[in-house]
C-alpha cells in the first residue's frame, strides 16, 4: 500500500532522516520503535505531508506521490524550499482523507461535540451523505464503548475517551492507511490498555497501520514488522517477535534494555 524509498528529511543543515526504506504491505502493522530525538515523529509526518521530504521517493496504492529523488541540492535556497513544499502539499491534497493520523495530544475541537467533531470531515470534506456518517459513526463508538457520549464536549472526557474519539474520528473517513504516534503518552496508566485493544482490534480486522509506541508488550504483539530507527536511520528490521527476542544491533539491545 504504501512504499517509501531512499527517503531524506533535513532542518536546516540537520539530516534527521537519511536512507529510510521500507514498505507497508495492505494489511499489515509496522511498528517503529527507537529512542527520543531518532525521528520518529519526523517520518510519521513526512508519510501523510504534513513535513516536505528533500530526498527519495513516497508511493501510495501504486502511484507516485512525491518524488524527491533529484534533489541532491544540499543548501536549496529559500524559494527553492517554498516551491518544494507547495508541489508537494498539491501532491498530497487528494491523498489527504486515505490516511489517518491519531498522535499524542488529542487535537479535537474542544467548542464541538463528540458527534460534531467526527463527522465534520466525512461531511464537509468527503461530502459524504449524511445517514451513512452517522451510521459509521455509530458503530464506531459503540465499537470502542463511546456510545453514550455523541452529544458530550470534550473537556468532559477523560483523556482516554478523549484518545478513542480522536481515533473514531480519523477512522470515520474511512482511511486506508492510520498512522499512530504515541497516542497513549500522556495517559494515566489505567487508561493505555483501553487505548491500545482498540489497536490490537484494528489489526485483527486488517487496518493497514504504523505505530509509534513506548509499550513494549504491546509493541511485540501487534507488530508484523518492527523498524528500529536510530539517528535517522533505520538501523535494524525484524519481525516482532524476532526483534525483541534476537536484536542485532547493540544500539536495539541498549534501547530495549532501556525500556525494560
Ligand atoms: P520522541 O521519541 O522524543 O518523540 P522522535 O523519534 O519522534 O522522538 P522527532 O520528533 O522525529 O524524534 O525528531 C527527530 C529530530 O528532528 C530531533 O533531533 C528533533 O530535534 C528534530 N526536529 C524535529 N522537528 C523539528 C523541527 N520542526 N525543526 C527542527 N528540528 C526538528
Ligand atoms: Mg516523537
Amino acid at each position: 500500500l504504501l512504499r517509501v524509498t531512499d527517503l531524506a528529511k533535513r532542518f536546516g543543515d540537520r539530516e534527521v532522516l537519511r536512507d529510510v526504506t521500507f514498505e507497508v504491505p495492505r494489511g499489515s502493522v509496522q511498528v517503529l520503535l527507537g529512542p527520543s530525538g531518532s525521528g520518529k515523529s519526523t517520518l510519521i509526518r513526512c508519510l501523510n505531508g504534513l513535513e516536505t521530504i528533500d530526498g527519495g521517493r513516497i508511493e501510495f496504492g501504486g502511484a507516485t506521490v512525491v518524488d524527491a529523488t533529484g534533489l541532491a541540492d544540499r543548501h536549496p535556497s529559500r524559494r527553492a524550499l517554498a516551491r518544494r513544499a507547495r508541489a508537494q502539499e498539491d501532491a498530497w491534497r487528494p491523498l489527504r482523507t486515505r490516511i489517518g493520523m491519531v498522535f499524542q495530544s488529542y487535537d479535537l475541537f474542544p467548542n464541538r461535540t463528540v458527534a460534531e467533531n467526527i463527522r465534520l470531515a466525512p461531511l464537509k470534506v468527503q461530502h459524504r451523505d449524511r445517514d451513512e456518517v452517522d451510521a459509521d459513526m455509530d458503530r464506531l463508538l459503540d465499537r470502542v464503548q463511546m456510545g453514550d457520549y455523541r452529544d458530550a464536549y470534550p473537556r468532559e472526557l477523560s483523556g482516554g475517551q478523549r484518545q478513542r474519539v480522536a481515533i473514531v474520528r480519523a477512522l470515520a473517513m474511512r482511511p486506508e492507511l492510520m498512522l499512530f504516534d504515541e497516542i497513549t503518552a500522556s495517559l494515566d496508566p489505567e487508561m493505555v490498555r483501553g487505548v491500545l485493544e482498540i489497536l490490537l482490534d484494528l489489526a485483527r480486522d486488517d487496518m493497514t497501520m504504523i505505530v509509534v509506541t513506548h509499550e513494549m508488550e504491546f509493541a511485540r504483539r501487534i507488530a508484523d514488522t518492527v523498524l528500529f530507527l536510530d539517528g535517522g536511520v533505520i538501523a535494524e528490521r525484524a519481525g516482532g517477535a524476532e526483534f525483541f527476542d534476537h536484536p542485532r544491533t547493540d544500539r536495539a539491545r541498549a534501547f530495549l534494555e532501556s525500556m525494560a
